[in-house]
């Protein structure tokens, strides 16, 4: 047997780093087995270190909406790394990008650029805080916000929970302000704010989830937090950092016609570089240091190459048709799977968002929240999972975590992945 040169790879990563990774997401901790190095990508697809080539629905978990190495990000990225990296003084660059997004979300008057999603949430909950002058926040069960202590809880089994640390390290004095409620229910919401509304900074949530897999909102749980938020005073917080341009262009917001106050944004918007950031309402976004006294800041923030290629990107999408053409896809690719789970009987839930999807195994019959997620077959996701990547389909090494197609898949990236599925499938 030819040696797997990923065996080899992780072995030797694991005496160097924390479990051989970087993020703890990469490891396959919950399917088994060795994570695979790749070594390049193009498009759809992806190949490992053993030459192995996959259709790629992880894409760096949502950041490639173009596809791996785009003519036009690898250009953009070449050329602006040739007059230098970075200077910590404005480049135009970083007003072409707010310009763009604000173009896209016209909910979003200011900008603040940061590194990373988790930056963006956490400098979400200080302005919010700093600008209503209350310390409550209120998160829903299953969504995620970034490794932010105060946002990094666990639920308790009642409707109505108060923070509890989700992580040691996290003091219990950091999260007795964050409380949880179920996501996709608005009663309990009402609940929470009948107890502790004029004590409430902010509502955060994922609008569309990608983290207890990919479930979206219901239109009225979305507009009821918006009206309670209005009737409280608290800011509605959209944490988009996964579904900003891909439930829709002009991510969830779009999608769903509700404009939130906040909009944290990551992913996407950097194209494969390092990129988050904040935005919306201007009088909100100008209590941030300097023109306010919310302090923030960063090094690297605005960076010139992260700038470039989350432009590059971003541009290349926002062209007639293009993001239609990705949602075909990811319909097409939805619609098989469905039919091909069905004649081989086998209970599949899908869901889509834009680009994003979310597959349950489960004979339930909808999946609204985590504990629905929590039900899903588990080893009938595991199995599936290694044997698509057997066959060439990269899927995430988690049932938690969402799909994405790319406006590089086509025809015959799709015919692949039903293939496959259909012979595995068939050994559920
Ligand atoms: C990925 C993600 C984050 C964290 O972003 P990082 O760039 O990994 O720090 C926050 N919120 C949501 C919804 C995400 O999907």
């Amino acid at each position: 047997m030819k040696a797997n040169r990923s065996e080899a790879l992780f072995a030797e990563a694991s005496q160097h780093l924390v479990g051989g990774v970087n993020s703890a997401v990469r490891a396959f901790r919950s399917v088994g087995g060795t994570p695979v190095f790749m070594r390049r990508g193009e498009g759809a697809w992806i190949e490992d270190v053993n030459g192995k080539q996959y259709v790629d629905y992880v894409l760096s978990y949502g950041p490639l909406a173009i596809g791996h190495a785009h003519p036009d990000v690898v250009q953009a990225i070449s050329e602006t790394a040739a007059s230098g990296t970075s200077f910590g003084a404005p480049t135009e660059l970083e007003t072409d990008m707010a310009k763009m997004v604000k173009s896209i979300m016209p909910g979003i008057e200011r900008i603040r650029m940061v590194n990373s999603g988790t930056e963006a949430c956490m400098s979400a909950v200080r302005l919010a805080r700093g600008y209503t002058g209350r310390d409550r926040i209120l998160k829903f069960r299953g969504n995620y916000h970034g490794h932010v202590d105060a946002l990094l809880v666990e639920a308790g089994s009642g409707v109505l929970t108060l923070g509890i640390p989700g992580s040691p390290g996290v003091p219990a004095s950091v999260t007795e302000t964050t409380l949880t409620a179920p996501f996709n229910n608005i009663d309990a919401v009402r609940e929470v704010f009948a107890t502790y509304g004029d004590s409430i900074a902010a509502v955060l949530v994922e609008p569309v989830t990608g983290n207890m897999n990919c479930i979206p909102g219901l239109p009225d749980f979305l507009q009821g937090l918006r009206d309670l938020c209005d009737d409280s005073g608290a800011l509605l917080v959209f944490d988009e950092v996964m579904s900003g341009f891909r439930a829709s262009l002009a991510g969830a917001q779009g999608l769903y016609g509700i404009t939130p106050d906040l909009t944290c944004l990551g992913k996407v918007i950097g194209g494969g570089l390092p990129v988050g950031a904040l935005g919306g309402r201007a009088d909100v976004m100008d209590e941030l240091a300097p023109t306010g006294p919310v302090y923030q800041a960063g090094t690297l923030s605005g960076n010139p190459l992260a700038m470039a290629s989350g432009l590059a990107t971003l541009r290349h999408l926002a062209q007639p048709d293009v993001h239609a053409q990705a949602q075909q896809w990811t319909t097409q690719l939805l619609t098989g799977l469905s039919e091909r789970a069905a004649a081989a009987n086998v209970g599949l839930v899908t869901h889509q968002a834009g680009t994003m999807f979310g597959l349950f195994f489960t004979d339930a019959q909808q999946v609204l929240g985590f504990e629905d997620v929590a039900d899903c077959n588990a080893e009938r996701f595991v199995r599936f999972f290694h044997g698509m990547l057997e066959a060439g389909v990269y899927l995430a090494p988690s049932a938690f975590e969402a799909g994405f197609v790319s406006t590089a898949h086509d025809q015959a990236a799709l015919s692949h992945t039903l293939e496959a599925a259909e012979r595995v499938f068939a050994d559920l």
